[in-house]
């Protein structure tokens, strides 16, 4: 079974200064999450992003902003020898619709560990939201809350990898 380490896009992965971010001239990738994302990588874990863009809902961007936003992102990551395993989002706002997908309602991590075989256990959430803990606790990941936009190398992935439990 893969052991996996998600991330929580906006605040984590990305600068989340500006509230809804979609153009990819807005996006700028936060200190450590490359070197992190190195490190882990050269110990075995995989990574899947899950993260909620309420901004579909309310029609501040669409689902296709989005995928273009990932679509860039991802070549970044191959460019650096990084691969995300997929990026799962929720497009609803609770306005809208009480959905199962919207962190934090566990479905899209069920559905990430279904499809790729993953061992919770051994696995990790990385969250700037109590929601991102939440959610992923619900299905025996552990995580852990960083402050946003923080670095994840001294915030979260050290404690992963000296983690011997
Ligand atoms: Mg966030
Ligand atoms: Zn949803």
């Amino acid at each position: 079974m893969r052991k996996v380490v998600f991330f929580d896009r906006d605040g984590v992965i990305n600068d989340n200064a500006n509230y809804y971010v979609y153009r990819w001239d807005d996006f700028y990738i936060n200190r450590g999450v490359i070197e992190g994302m190195r490190l882990l990588k050269n110990n075995g874990y995989d990574f899947v992003i899950i993260s909620n863009q309420s901004g579909i809902s309310k029609h501040i961007y669409s689902i296709n902003d989005v995928e273009l936003l990932h679509r860039l992102l991802d070549q970044l990551f191959k460019s650096q020898g990084l691969t995300v395993l997929e990026y799962y989002y929720c497009t609803h706002h609770p306005d809208e619709t009480n959905c199962l997908c919207r962190k934090p309602m566990p479905l899209l991590f069920e559905k990430a560990i279904a499809r790729f075989k993953i061992d919770p256990y051994q696995s990790w959430m990385i969250g700037d939201q109590p929601r991102d803990i939440e959610a992923a606790e619900q299905c025996r990941i552990r995580g852990i809350l960083i402050p946003s936009n923080a670095d994840i190398v001294t915030h979260a992935v050290n404690r992963i990898l000296y983690d011997k439990a």
